[in-house]
């Protein structure tokens, strides 16, 4: 089996033509799947189609995060408390701050700038669903829908997850579409982890089903072994357990080569770290670094052992 190589722009993130520019860019770098907020999925696949790609070439992915989970949280500064000192906005490296407000469109709920507030001024909370169920009425290719489950309450992630797989069923754009489940280990030991991947599965009936192992997500900008290492050990147990696997969450220029030499069979989805690697390129040198980084990456899924 061949990995694929995921470019992720965060579901939070609802700037349509950022997210365009983005996606066109690694479409053409030779990228196969694309996670992107639902907002941007159908003005998105408007443009593939302007741009002469075919969308069957490409597997296009949107997430819902189940309350609680970072994934759908945003931040927010309380302008009493705060001090205008500007750490917050070097921090993020979505361009989402401007003291003391957020620009909800662009936040993806990293909560790099509440780690870097030393006055409390900055709180996450909970954002609506992010135009999930609204994409589910739409005319869009939707091949896959991720969920992300990181909280603690296994009830309120099965009830959640039978919810979903409803309005699925329900829908014409996402009937066979495939299921991804995404967390990372803040709540799941390995004995709980196998338990509620055999519910999940159970419940996704019929359909093809993955798992997203989430490491230390969303620090692959940082892009250290250290960071990537969570990633892949929590991929390798995701696979004894008979998974297909994508490696997410921390993900960098260390992790197919770790992947690759750990036997990991898998793909991987990029998040900060790609975005980051293009980002103050001039424009004619974008496409040039990000095939090399794909083409590099998919050589070492595609080995052998993959
Ligand atoms: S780091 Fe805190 S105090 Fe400084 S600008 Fe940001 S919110 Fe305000
Ligand atoms: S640092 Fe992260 S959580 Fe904070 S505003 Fe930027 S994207 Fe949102």
């Amino acid at each position: 089996m061949s990995g694929k190589f995921k470019l992720i722009t965060g579901l939070g993130n609802k700037d349509e033509n950022k997210v365009k520019s983005l996606v066109l860019l690694w479409a053409k770098a030779g990228a196969d799947i694309f996670d992107t907020s639902p907002v941007t999925i159908p003005s998105l696949q408007k443009a593939f189609i302007e741009n002469g790609l075919n969308l069957e070439d490409f597997d296009f992915c949107t997430s819902y995060a189940i309350k609680g989970d970072f994934h759908g949280k945003k931040a927010k500064i309380d302008p009493i408390l705060c001090k205008l000192c500007n750490k917050c906005k070097k921090v993020c490296i979505e361009g989402a701050i401007e003291p003391p407000n957020v620009n909800e469109l662009k936040c993806i709920g990293c909560s790099h700038c509440k780690k870097a507030c030393k006055y409390g001024a900055i709180s996450l909370y909970d954002s609506d669903d992010d135009g999930f169920f609204e994409l589910l009425k739409k005319d869009v290719k939707l091949d896959t829908v991720e969920i992300h489950i990181s909280i603690k309450d296994k009830k309120i992630i099965k009830d959640e997850f039978k919810k979903i797989i409803k309005a699925l069923n329900n829908s014409n754009c996402a009937k066979n579409s495939k299921i991804s489940v995404c967390f990372n280990r803040t709540y799941f030991s390995n004995s709980k982890t196998e338990k509620i991947l055999e519910k999940l599965k159970e419940l996704s009936g019929n359909r093809e089903f993955m798992v997203q192992a989430d490491g230390n997500s969303m620090n692959g900008a940082n892009n250290t072994l250290a960071g990537t290492i969570e990633t892949v050990a929590f991929g390798l147990f995701v696979k004894s357990l008979g998974y297909d696997v994508i490696l997410s969450g921390g993900c960098n220029e260390f992790s197919a080569e770790l992947a690759n030499k750990a036997g990991l069979t898998c793909s991987i989805g990029f998040g900060s770290f790609a975005r980051k690697m293009t980002e103050n390129l001039p424009e004619d040198e974008k496409l040039k670094v990000a095939k090399e980084f794909v083409r590099k990456t998919k050589e070492l899924l595609n080995d052998k052992q993959c």
